[in-house]
């Protein structure tokens, strides 16, 4: 399969970015993705021939076990980096062939990603670091504050806006970053083993967190995990093995065991 998307010279340099995602607005393709690493003059294959289809809005769980590739995949996605062969599709652009510079504001304007480790600034309020890729865009600091402090309110940690990540909790540093993450609306959002640094009960809010927002705003949320607790949130988990998708799971009806138990069938097959 090939879908044609016809690839605009630069992207729209605006907040509203539904409209640049216009056909696409959240829709996954990858066809037969390869990617290698070059370790100490030998070639590491991560990805060895990825395909996968996600049609639209919903929440997606990646699982697979350590090594299987899932983060160099979400690197891809997220055009952190170039598959060395195959296409991506993602949002109405083709990410597999953007150059540099479109690749950086599609990340900017489309993308919102989520890490383990938080990555907030320290020395930044955690208002100001929601804010913080606005001001590096030159938005304007009043708008931008009205949409931080929205931000903040609907994750529940109104509040903690003053104060510095080193005076939040764990839960609440990753609901800043989420709040960062969606600053400009984007109709994409990924999270790399986002609850790995949480205990289980934050980590329970923070899955149903991913699977409101994706409902309200009617985005892709795209999370890595290898918890099969985190999967029963998603609509379908994609099962990562040896970097090709082995399996996909539906999840309706399964409950955390059902999914450890038809997810472990799924690697011993392959
Ligand atoms: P996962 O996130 O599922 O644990 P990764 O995508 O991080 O898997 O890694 C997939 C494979 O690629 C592993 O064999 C890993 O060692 C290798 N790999 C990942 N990143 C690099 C890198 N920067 N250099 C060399 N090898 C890498
Ligand atoms: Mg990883």
């Amino acid at each position: 399969m090939t879908p044609s998307t016809p690839e605009p010279p630069t992207l729209p340099n605006t907040v509203s970015t539904r409209e640049g995602a216009a056909g696409g607005t959240g829709s996954l393709t990858c066809v037969d993705v390869h990617k290698s690493y070059r370790l100490a003059g030998r070639e590491v294959p991560a990805l060895r021939g990825v395909d996968l289809t996600l049609p639209g809005p919903g929440f997606f769980a990646i699982m697979g076990q350590s090594g299987s590739g899932k983060s160099t995949l979400l690197h891809l996605l997220a055009a952190l980096d170039r598959p060395d062969r195959g296409e991506i599709h993602l949002a109405g652009r083709a990410i597999h062939s953007l150059s540099e510079r479109e690749a950086t504001l599609f990340r900017r304007r489309e993308i919102g990603i989520v890490f383990q480790g938080f990555n907030l600034i320290p020395t930044l309020t955690a208002l100001e670091n929601v804010e913080l890729p606005g001001m590096l865009g030159g938005d304007e600091p009043r708008a931008l504050r009205g949409r931080a402090e929205a931000l903040l309110a609907r994750l529940g940690i109104s509040e903690r806006g003053g104060h510095r990540p080193d005076a939040l909790s764990g839960g609440e540093q990753q609901r800043v970053a989420i709040a960062r993450a969606l600053l400009f609306s984007p109709p994409v959002l990924f999270a790399d083993e986002p609850t790995g640094n949480l205990d289980s009960a934050n980590a329970e809010r923070l899955w149903t967190l991913l699977g409101e927002l994706a409902r309200e705003r009617s985005m892709l949320v795209v999370m890595v995990t290898h918890e099969p607790a985190a999967a029963v949130h998603c609509e379908r988990v994609i099962v990562l093995h040896d970097g090709r998708v082995t399996a996909e799971i539906g999840t309706e009806g399964l409950d955390a065991a059902g999914v450890a138990s038809v997810y472990q069938r799924s690697v011993r097959a392959s």
